[in-house]
């Protein structure tokens, strides 16, 4: 929607188009906060450091050059959204308050209460309707349009009324989000974050990068099927929850003594599955996280959200009762290769932002630094679409291929006697969950790999109805898993060393031979590999890298 709102306010003619609603992006569950070196509350935070902070949890395979864009562009984000209407907590004096995230050196994250992301969602959308920028909702992009050696449009579903629709347009910007539902156990919802951007790229042999970075989040909830990976915030964790096993054991004193809850995301994440994995769970495959030893009003008032979320899907008071949890699939690292100052894929007039896009958060992102990237790419992306506009005229797009291509979705597809692709879908995350998940291995992964390839030559049961159809939604989800579960698997067989989120129990070293980026290319064949060198760290940057920091105790929202 930024982009949208930069190239509305050039004149442009956009149109902004979704598969959901407008207010029910993804975005809106991003809880804690947008960082923004401001230094309201800690003088010394600078936007260098702030990079730096960036490198270091993102395990030194960031692009570089992004990031620098990245940290000097956020306090002006975040002036924007104030100016938008964003209500940021405010300190007395005015000032926005800034809170710690984990791995930042200085308090940076601004928020609004838990719901920073549905805040700023709220206030793109208001923008977007006073400029009566156009919308098309609840269409389900399949096929991006491509003539002429460059992208011209897209084919979109219509999931209502079950039409197709053709938009023809002079460029294309994928803002699809991420691909966390790879994954059976994820924090976000069961509908979104399929790999749809992931394979529209893919389709018309996009490049991309560091596939096997997908961050695990330590907390999720492990039941009702309904909830299960929905976040428990690390505040938690900070405000004093200590995780036990069945045993009752405190299981963190045995991987990291000295921080133990409160060590970073990645560690904490492996000892829960350690030792869900070795026996020490619950019956329902989980840990207990206990907060329950603290008075119920301090709970109320520190983590208003987390009470309501078990009371209202498990019933259990966790002023009382212990929680439930296991590591859940968060944020994808990975994604399609683009140049961050142009918004520029490999692919000609196809341009994307956001989580759908690899390089800013290397090998494991900050907490807070997604919703600022959204908003400063979103812009840059859009002052550079204009200035390319100019030179770019709409190719013509042939209709009688557009219904070709359609017939050849439907047809690959599948038909009245496929298998049921709500299973197959559901299996392939279990798949993934399994082999390719917290903790990796080359005999694991080597499995799914093959398991992805049977699925590859399956049919699924789908009839010619276009309405509302759950099946043919769930056979296009797989379609858009496929090739974002090869990427991940190959790339994460590939990179023989752990790194940031991605860990290798076979090589469970970080090697300095190992500091650089995954390509994924897309060839005639399929997918090859290819490795990058990284991006120069700009000195300015580097100067803050080379102070130690010691943070990784900071957890708090
Ligand atoms: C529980 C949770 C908490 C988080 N907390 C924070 C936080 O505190 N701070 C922070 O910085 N980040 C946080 N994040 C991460 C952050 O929310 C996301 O990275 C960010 O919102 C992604 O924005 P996006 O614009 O890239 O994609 P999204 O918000 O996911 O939007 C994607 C859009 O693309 C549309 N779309 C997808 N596929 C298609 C298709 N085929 N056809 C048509 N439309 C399509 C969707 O409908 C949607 O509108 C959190 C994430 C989660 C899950």
């Amino acid at each position: 929607m930024r982009v949208a709102i930069e190239l509305h306010d050039n004149k442009a003619d956009v149109l902004v188009v979704g598969k959901c609603e407008k207010r029910d992006a993804h975005t809106i569950l991003a809880t804690g906060g947008i960082n923004a070196a401001l230094g309201n509350l800690d003088k010394k935070d600078s936007w260098q450091v702030h990079a730096a902070d960036t490198i270091r949890e993102g395990g030194y395979i960031n692009d570089a050059k992004a990031v620098k864009v990245l940290c000097k562009n956020a306090t002006d984000a975040v002036k924007e959204l104030a100016k938008w209407k964003v209500k940021f907590h405010k300190e007395t004096n005015g000032k926005i308050t800034q809170r710690f995230f984990g791995a930042a050196t200085y308090r940076r994250a601004c928020f609004v209460g838990d719901y920073t992301g549905k805040a700023i969602l709220d206030s793109l959308v208001d923008q977007t309707l006073k400029r009566e920028v156009r919308f098309k909702n609840e269409i389900y992009i399949v096929s991006l349009l491509y003539a002429k050696g460059r992208v011209n449009g897209a084919i979109g579903l219509d999931i209502r009324n079950g039409e197709f629709i053709i938009f023809h347009s002079k460029i294309v910007v994928l803002c699809t989000g991420g691909h966390s539902r790879m994954y059976k156990r994820s924090s976000s919802r069961f509908w979104e974050n399929n790999g749809d951007g992931i394979f529209l790229g893919y389709e018309l042999g996009a490049k991309f990068m560091d596939m096997e970075m997908f961050q695990f989040h330590p907390t999720g909830m492990v039941y009702p099927q309904e909830a299960e990976g929905l976040l428990v915030t690390e505040a938690v964790r900070g405000e004093g929850g200590i995780l036990t096993n069945k045993r009752g054991q405190r299981f963190m004193e045995k991987y990291a003594p000295e921080k133990m809850e409160l060590s970073a995301r990645d560690v904490v994440a492996r000892a829960v599955y350690n030792e869900i994995k070795e026996g020490r769970g619950t019956k329902k495959k989980g840990v207990y996280l206990d907060i329950s030893y603290k008075p119920k009003k301090y709970i109320l008032s520190r983590i208003p959200r987390m009470y309501k979320q078990f009371k209202d899907y498990v019933n259990v008071d966790i002023s009382k009762d212990k929680m439930e949890v296991a590591p859940t699939a968060h944020y994808s690292m990975g994604g399609i290769y683009v140049d961050h100052e142009t918004g520029k894929t490999s692919i000609k007039n196809l341009f994307a932002i956001g989580e759908v896009t690899a390089g800013v958060h290397g090998a494991n992102r900050l907490g807070g630094n997604s919703l600022a990237e959204i908003i400063i790419f979103g812009k840059l992306t859009g002052k550079n679409i204009l200035k390319e506009l100019k030179s770019i005229r709409f190719t013509k797009i042939d209709e009688s291929l557009v219904n070709d291509k359609v017939l050849e979705i439907m047809h690959k597809l599948g038909n009245e006697r496929g298998k049921d692709p709500i299973k197959i879908k559901k299996d392939i995350q279990n798949l993934m969950w399994r082999n390719v998940g917290v903790v990796r291995k080359a005999r694991d992964m080597k499995k799914a790999l093959k398991k992805l390839h049977k699925y590859k030559k399956l049919k699924f049961k789908v009839d010619n109805s276009l309405i509302m159809n759950e099946n043919l939604i769930a056979a296009l989800d797989i379609r858009n898993m496929l090739p974002t579960c090869e990427m991940i698997i190959r790339s994460a067989l590939f990179r023989e060393e752990s790194r940031g989120a991605h860990y290798r129990v076979d090589f469970p070293e970080t090697l300095d031979k190992w500091k650089m980026n995954i390509i994924c290319n897309v060839e005639e064949d399929g997918i090859r590999i290819s490795t990058k060198p990284l991006k120069k760290i700009p000195y300015d940057v580097n100067k803050f890298l080379k102070k130690k920091s010691d943070v990784s105790n900071l957890l708090l929202e």
